[in-house]
């Protein structure tokens, strides 16, 4: 594999952007070598700039369900753009979105849009402090809610404690309010009611995707739900990779437990920068301007990409079944590189629901973060460069979740397990 290019480009860049990369993960830190340039994305492959081409599983992180360069929403985004990029006043297509989203959801009266999952995220926590009029919030080990202050906490050692922040800059002050939990274990839950009687949310992804794939008991979600009504806490669902991703319905299509509160990102943009967040009417008019909490953007809800978010939520619900066709190649996927694994005598841990995937080197079952980081992190990234050599672009870190597409076909999926059944003869 040449890559000259990409290395040089790399380096260039560099200079000018710390690191070389706008968002850290994508500097293949923890699996070595260098990150790839990407001159173009078509269906389910994706093309750097010294040519070589690969099956991609990664889907800009999430969004691209249909893949890259889909015609509908590119038509979609080329109408809206001749029209004008942005307005700071209201367009129809903003209403538009925001009625299919809440026909979709019980309990989601109203939404509103912000230009990332960080932003809907944090919104939705100050939102949630200023409906309960509480100051403490609950989250869990090993999940990501953006890289907002409060959210910033690092996953303590098992015990349950008041937050510290896990990046310099982030004063401790704005992260004691932030209560830690391990995921799939109410009794840290109940451990937080007890220390505080002021908390104002527990925030959970429903289906864990940034600690690698690690879905919640439907039992825990239900408990979380009991100890929340219980103690007059909201429940937000922090759905931006999950939303419209594990089921048209995220994991309200996969569990039967509902939120107060739900953010949404990724494939609600289509591919373009668009956040959400939405609920009860109740908390929902508690915002500004109807309501006393603060929040506002520029260029939220703009109509280019409030367009490729309709014409991507609208793809996705008149493809009736997607998600389970997706499912069945996802789970026919990680079986796949399951066996292929134990037959070199590696274990691997696998899971997927809907168009998530994950994988684990760990002979254990992962339940939760410190499961997470007992698995092999070395091997995989063995496997990683093993993987990019053969043409297959996989997450880049063993603690993220891999996305199947709609153009993904059996075909494409069996190579996979083939060249990864050689990537893991290699490097056992
Ligand atoms: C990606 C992600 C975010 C942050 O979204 P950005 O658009 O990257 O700001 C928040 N929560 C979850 C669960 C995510 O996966």
């Amino acid at each position: 594999m040449n890559c000259e290019k990409s290395i040089k480009a790399f380096q260039k860049a560099q200079v000018v952007i710390p690191g070389g990369v706008d968002s850290p993960v994508r500097a293949f830190k923890s699996v070595g070598g260098t990150p790839l340039f990407i001159k173009k994305g078509k269906g389910a492959y994706l093309v750097d700039i010294d040519g070589n081409k690969y099956v991609d599983f990664v889907q800009s992180w999430g969004p691209l369900i249909f893949g890259h360069a889909d015609k509908t929403i590119e038509k979609a985004v080329i109408k809206a753009v001749k029209n004008g990029l942005s307005f700071g006043a209201p367009t129809k297509v903003e209403t538009k979105l925001a009625s299919l989203i809440c026909s979709m959801f019980e309990g989601m009266d109203k939404v509103r849009f912000v230009s990332s999952g960080t932003e809907a995220v944090m919104s939705a926590i100050r939102l949630a402090r200023g409906y309960t009029n509480r100051d403490d919030i609950v989250k869990f080990e090993g999940c990501y809610h953006g890289h907002s202050d409060s959210l910033l906490v690092q996953a303590g050692s098992g015990a349950v404690t008041f937050g510290t922040p896990s990046s310099p800059g982030v004063p401790s002050d704005l992260t004691k309010h932030t209560l830690l939990a391990k995921y799939n274990d109410i009794k840290s839950v109940k451990k937080c009611f007890q220390n505080s009687k002021n908390i104002a949310c527990v925030i959970i992804e429903p289906i864990a995707g940034n600690m690698g794939f690690v879905p919640a008991d439907a039992k825990f979600l239900e408990e979380l739900r009991a100890l929340c009504d219980k103690h007059g806490a909201l429940l937000i669902f922090d759905e931006v990779m999950s939303g419209f991703r594990a089921s048209l319905k995220g994991a309200q299509g996969v569990y039967e437990t509902k939120p107060d509160l739900v953010t949404f990102g990724k494939v609600i943009g289509g591919g373009m920068p668009v956040g959400a967040f939405g609920g009860w009417a109740e908390i929902m008019d508690k915002l500004s301007p109807d309501g006393p909490v603060y929040q506002a953007g520029t260029l939220s809800g703009n109509p280019v990409a409030m367009s490729a978010g309709l014409a991507s939520l609208e793809k996705l619900i008149a493809h009736e079944g997607l998600h389970v066709e997706l499912e069945v190649k996802a789970k026919r996927l990680v079986e796949g590189l399951k066996s292929a694994a134990l037959a070199e005598g590696i274990a691997l841990q696998v899971g997927a629901i809907g168009s998530m995937f994950g994988f684990f080197f760990n002979d254990k079952p992962v339940k939760n973060f410190d499961d997470a980081l007992t698995s092999n992190t070395k091997l995989f990234a063995a496997f990683h460069q093993g993987m990019l050599k053969e043409g297959f672009y996989f997450a880049c870190s063993q603690f993220e979740t891999g996305f199947i597409s709609s153009v993904m076909s059996d075909e494409m999926i069996d190579e996979t397990i083939e060249a990864a059944a050689k990537v893991f003869k290699e490097i056992k």
